[in-house]
């Protein structure tokens, strides 16, 4: 089994804006790139997992988050050489949470703080989950981490600094909060056994 380390997008990979109506309106993190080359040359699994509603929403179709996702891997190509070795993402949300769109409209155990897509991507890609690692800004992420058992860090762009003065979601207890994600890679390179 393959250690991984799971990657949230908005605030973590790119500039947290909202949702994201433009394409070209996607912008990485400076030197988010190089962090992920750094993870690539290690050969660790890296892989973006992302609550994406605006389908459910009605905000936007699904071929649009494909597209950010086009876009987010040229930039990483282009920037660094970078890549991510998988990309999952969820585009349903509960009618109680505020999807409108019945096509996407749905609890599912995809959603962060459930682990949905941390087990999907541990059956498909034969990942070892309990020495796993995610990146996150927000509680949720943390939380997504400690339910499937991955060291949970929390970075401090996108919302990360409201989520820690308690402006934001709940609090919650990271393994560690890195100012960004080239701090967090550094500290998941020096805790690799
Ligand atoms: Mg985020």
């Amino acid at each position: 089994m393959k250690r991984a380390v799971f990657l949230d997008r908005d605030g973590v990979l790119n500039i947290e804006v909202g949702y994201i109506h433009k394409v070209e309106d996607l912008h990485l993190i400076p030197g988010i790139a190089e962090a992920v080359r750094r993870l690539n040359d290690r050969q660790i699994f890296c892989c973006l997992v992302s609550n994406q509603s605006g389908p459910a929403r009605g905000y936007n179709p699904v071929s649009h988050v494909e597209a950010l996702h086009k876009r987010l891997c040229q930039l990483l190509e282009n920037e660094a050489g970078a890549k991510l070795d998988a990309l999952y993402y969820c585009p349903y949300l509960s009618a109680a949470e505020g999807g409108t769109n019945p096509e996407f409209t749905r609890y599912t155990t995809w959603r962060k703080p459930n682990t949905g897509m941390l087990v999907a991507a541990a059956w498909e890609h034969d990942l070892d989950l309990r020495n796993s690692f995610m990146v996150g800004d927000k509680a949720t992420d943390v939380d997504m981490a400690h339910n499937a058992g991955c060291t949970g860090i929390l970075v401090q762009t996108g919302y990360g600094k409201s989520v820690l003065s308690g402006e934001y979601q709940h609090h919650t207890k990271p393994d560690f909060i890195a100012a960004n994600l080239a701090v967090a890679v550094e500290w998941i390179l020096q805790h690799l056994d």
